[in-house]
């Protein structure tokens, strides 16, 4: 009997340490803490452990490449719908059907395979300096383009993937030539050279150097925790059109994950109630799950009407995008 027992609670004993022993591994070009705390959370919920591998986006999808069946690699996760698109592209995710992502995250913020999925929304718009402008000054992307604006506007580099979604964006908006038309105008209008990064184009609009610039919010929600940029402000573009210019961060379940299930469940997690709120405000973004909360600071801005163009088109947009910026000269 004694021996029986001894049997007994060494099953159990070993069935609970495989429980608690559930491993996941997330290769990510997301910044480590804006995950570890949903993460934590996940591990106190469920007992499975969610290790970060992060680091650059290309390199991250080089090495799942290359380390093929032998790589950690259950989920990768990353910003822009264009880069996710290149991961589908490059074979790296599986195909996954969940009824409960599929209701999380509306259609156009996920892959329409089921390779990717959005899991927080980044809304790209304009920003102007109140000391110049008021917000009935501005309707719309492109009408920056027009000669009013000479002199004063300021952009980011045509080289960094947002810009070159937003192009892709009005490129299936309005066609190649017709949006070629509307950066040339941006060009000839811009006050200065581009800016290597959002944040330096707010500063450089703050400063008056220029007048509006085109970011995501989140870099203005975090210059304004600064009361020295209390002059920006925020109009959301295209409202009586298109919508504001949307991009996702988001991830999928990587082909070679032997974990493949568990992997689901985190993804599906991440995308619904209260990991929703989390996650997006973590870095105030915007949650894809409808009706989650967004963060405190950024309520202000209100709710916006945004362009429902499937995030995917980004991404096979993109080399016309990177095109149509060299044929015009936006650096
Ligand atoms: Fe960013």
């Amino acid at each position: 009997m004694k021996k029986l027992t001894l049997l007994v609670s060494l099953f159990i004993l070993v069935s609970c340490a495989k429980d608690t022993n559930k491993e996941l591994t997330i290769f990510t070009s997301r910044q480590p803490q804006l995950l570890e705390p949903i993460i934590e959370k996940y591990y106190q919920e469920t007992g499975v452990k969610v290790i970060l591998l992060s680091g650059n986006a290309q390199e991250l999808m080089e090495r799942i490449d290359i380390e093929g069946e032998q790589s950690k690699a259950d989920i990768f996760m990353t910003v822009d719908a264009g880069v996710l698109w290149q991961a589908a592209e490059r074979n790296i995710f599986s195909e996954t059907k969940s009824k409960i992502l599929e209701e999380n995250v509306p259609s156009y913020l996920r892959d329409p395979n089921g390779k990717w999925f959005g899991l927080s929304k980044r809304a790209r718009t304009l920003v102007f300096s109140s000391d110049q402008f008021s917000k009935s000054d501005f309707s719309t992307y492109e009408d920056l383009a027009k000669p009013r604006w000479k002199g004063r506007l300021c952009l980011r580099t045509s080289k960094k993937v947002y810009n070159r979604s937003l192009i892709a964006s009005m490129i299936d908006a309005y066609g190649f030539d017709n949006s070629k038309k509307i950066v040339t105008g941006w060009v000839s209008n811009l006050a200065t050279e581009v800016f290597s990064n959002d944040t330096n184009a707010l500063k450089a609009v703050s400063s008056g150097q220029c007048g509006v610039t085109i970011v995501n919010t989140y870099y203005l929600a975090r210059l304004l925790d600064d009361p020295k940029y209390d002059n920006l402000e925020l109009v959301w573009a295209n409202q009586n059109d298109r919508g504001v210019h949307v991009n996702i961060s988001g991830a999928g379940i990587v082909k070679t994950s032997q974990n493949k299930k568990e992997a689901q469940k985190l993804l599906e997690y991440l995308s619904s109630g209260s990991a929703q709120d989390f996650y997006a405000s973590a870095n105030k973004e915007y949650p894809v799950l409808k009706d989650a909360n967004v963060a405190e600071s950024i309520m202000v801005w209100g709710a916006f009407i945004e362009d429902e163009i499937n995030v995917s088109k980004l991404g096979s947009l993109q080399k016309e995008a990177v095109f149509l910026a060299q044929e015009v000269g936006y650096k």
